[in-house]
Order: structure tokens, then C-alpha cells, then sequence
């Protein structure tokens, strides 16, 4: 963003979601001498607990978002589904960051595939569903198994349905709500792999390891850094990123996940996601890198230099803590070099990431 003025110390960060990424972000912002307002509606808002001030109001309420952004000196998020109107109601005061662009993108699995294929990058087979007729053709096209996933607000596999023979297409259109949909096609990767990088309002531009991830029910169990993975995907996979966040005029943290496959020819990338803020899989850096994804962000929408990426260690090792494996917390406080991040959640639920614990090796 041309002209943006650096934030002076003692600024205040504003944060869109009471979550524990908002969490994290506020207390890598108190770390850096900046303040946090966390905006979130009612429910349980771990980062207020961090953060110097809250508001407690609907995305929708137009007075309070202005309001807020009155009281702060630029907006960021925690999460990507942020209604365009609540961004172009603070974007009035203050930019909010990451911008449009990347919104716009990433909320619709239809145009961020567009978008990474126009990078010249692959990404599984994919085509729009809007109707039952639509999905018919598109399995035609793509085979079973495939996965159906509706274009807008999917996460932790939700809003998504597998293909499969026999499957009664309608059915499963209809299970999804009938919104628009797309059809992909079923990767058969060997494994699940992520790179978290930043871009500044100069371009500079900052990659840590790629990373692996394993998930169980959909849901991130455990992300190892670096990934087992040849150097040249590793490289690769840096310069997908480069390539994405410069098409976006991208300023702060993001993620690119992606499958990584293996043929005749060696491994290859497929780009599944990109994720518009700091990430599950980048939260090993908390303790396992020179500077966290958390601080990176906060320093890249502060217009402030990006900090160093390095790994500490040969190896790190992120296990998420998800629903009652949070029960699991004094065996991990008593463990020597565990070093635990618990998000003060008020309820354990079922699927719920609760705290991640990290270790170096
Ligand atoms: P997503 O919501 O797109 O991140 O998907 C959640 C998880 O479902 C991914 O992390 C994969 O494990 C799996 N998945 C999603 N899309 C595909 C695909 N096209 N092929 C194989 N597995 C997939």
C-alpha cells in the first residue's frame, strides 16, 4: 500500500475475532509495544483476556464498527470470512489489512483456484457446481471420488462432501444447502504441506520452512517443520508463495496449502488453500523460529521491518490440543522442553483446538 505511514510505538492495533489467532496477535502486539482493540460479537472471546480493549458487537453493526475504527490505527483479522461491508465500513477510517484483494480471493474457492491457476500454478481439477445438472456434468468431467465443497465459508472440513460411486449427486447438493458449489478432483497426495510467509508494504518479502501437516477428522493434529520434502519443492513452494502474495499486493501473514504428490517425475505442488492470516501450521514458529508468524504479521501491518524466519533446532513439532486432550495439560507443563501455548478457552468441546504444544528436537 503506497503512502502508508509506519505506526508509532504506542499505536493500537484493531483485531477483527475474539479467537486464540487474535489471541496470539495481540500479545505478539503488546510485545512490540503496540496496543490491541479486539472487535468480536458475544460468545467466548479468548483474546480479550490479552487485549487493552474490546468491543462486543455484531460484523453487521455499522455505528460500532466506526465507532472502533475511530479508536485504532489499522484493522487486521483473524479469520478470512470477514463481510466485504465490515471492511469497507473501517477501510472509511483506517486500511484493513490484508486488503481486498486478498479478501475477495480467498472467501471463494471458486475464484482463488482461478487465481492460482492464472499463476501458472496447479491446483486438483476443479469446476463450478451452482445446480444438480451442473454437479452431473462435473463428475461426468472429473470422475469419483471427488469432493464437493461450497465456494464460501468451509473450514476444519466442513462444507464439503465426498463423491463417491453410487453417491445420489442430488443429495448431496442438497446436503451442502444448495449453494454454489465446486467439484474437485480427489488428490491422491502423499502428503499435506503449508508454507507461512509475509509480505511488507515495501515487498519485502519473508518465507519460513515449509512445513508438514497431519490432520485427523479434517482438523490440524500435528505440523513438523521442515517438511520431508526434496529442496527443490521446498524452493518451489517459497516461490509459489512470492508469486501469490505479490499478484495480491499482499501486506501481512498468510498461508498456502498444498498437496504434495509423488509420480514418475518426482514430487509435485498442488495448491489446495490459501489462508489470509497467521495459520495453525505457523504456530510452531511461536517458539520455534527467530521471530513467530504472530510478531511477523504485526510487524508487516505495522510497516515495520520483517524479522528473521530461522528454525531453531534440527527439527520442531507442533501438536495441536483439541477438544478434551486439553485434559493432557499438567503431564504437558511437567514435561522438560514441551512448551505450551493454552488459548483459555471457557468451554472444551469436541473438535474445539483448545492450546497446541511445541517441541524442538
Ligand atoms: P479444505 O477445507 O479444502 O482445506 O480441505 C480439508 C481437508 O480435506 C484437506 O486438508 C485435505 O486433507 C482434504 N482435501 C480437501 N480437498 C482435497 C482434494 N481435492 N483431494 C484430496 N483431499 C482433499
Amino acid at each position: 500500500m503506497k503512502g502508508f505511514v509506519p505506526l508509532r510505538q504506542g499505536a493500537t492495533i484493531g483485531f477483527l475475532g475474539g479467537g486464540q489467532l487474535g489471541r496470539m496477535m495481540a500479545m505478539a502486539a503488546a510485545r512490540l509495544g503496540l496496543k490491541a482493540h479486539v472487535y468480536a460479537p458475544a460468545g467466548d472471546n479468548p483474546a480479550f483476556d490479552v487485549a487493552a480493549r474490546h468491543t462486543v458487537a455484531a460484523y453487521e453493526d455499522e455505528a460500532a464498527l466506526s465507532r472502533f475504527a475511530a479508536q485504532v490505527d489499522v484493522v487486521t483479522y483473524e479469520f478470512e470470512n470477514v463481510p466485504a461491508r465490515t471492511a469497507e465500513v473501517i477501510g472509511q477510517k483506517h486500511p484493513v489489512l490484508p486488503g481486498p484483494r486478498a479478501l475477495a480471493t480467498t472467501q471463494d474457492r471458486l475464484l482463488e483456484k482461478d487465481f492460482v491457476r492464472s499463476l501458472g500454478v496447479e491446483t486438483a481439477p476443479y469446476m463450478a457446481v451452482d445446480d444438480g445438472g451442473a454437479l452431473a456434468r462435473a463428475v461426468a468431467a472429473i470422475g469419483r471420488p471427488s469432493i464437493l465443497k461450497t465456494r464460501r465459508f468451509g473450514y476444519d472440513g466442513k462444507g464439503q462432501t465426498a463423491v463417491r460411486m453410487g453417491a445420489d449427486l442430488g443429495g448431496l447438493f442438497r446436503g451442502l444447502g444448495g449453494a454454489p458449489c465446486i467439484l474437485e478432483g480427489m488428490v491422491a497426495f502423499e502428503k499435506e504441506v503449508s508454507v507461512v510467509a509475509a509480505r511488507g508494504h515495501d515487498g519485502a518479502f519473508a518465507a519460513y520452512d515449509l512445513c508438514e501437516n497431519v490432520h485427523e477428522n479434517h482438523i490440524l493434529a500435528k505440523t513438523l517443520a521442515p517438511a520431508r520434502a526434496g529442496a527443490a519443492t521446498q524452493a518451489r513452494a517459497v516461490e509459489i508463495a512470492r508469486a501469490i502474495a505479490e499478484a495480491l499486493d499482499y501486506v501481512g501473514v498468510f498461508a498456502v496449502e498444498m498437496f504434495l504428490v509423488r509420480d514418475d517425475t518426482g514430487e509435485r505442488l498442488l495448491v489446495n488453500e490459501i489462508a489470509p492470516r497467521v495459520h495453525n501450521s505457523g504456530h510452531w514458529t511461536l517458539d520455534g523460529a527467530l521471530t513467530s508468524q504472530f510478531e511477523q504479521h504485526i510487524r508487516a501491518i505495522a510497516g515495520w521491518p520483517l524479522g528473521a524466519t530461522a528454525r531453531h533446532g534440527a527439527r520442531v513439532e507442533m501438536t495441536n490440543l483439541i477438544g478434551d486432550q486439553m485434559d493432557r495439560w499438567p503431564g504437558i507443563l511437567a514435561e522438560p522442553g514441551a512448551m505450551p501455548q493454552f488459548y483459555g478457552k471457557a468451554e472444551t468441546r469436541a473438535g474445539r483446538k483448545m492450546g497446541h504444544v511445541t517441541r524442538i528436537f
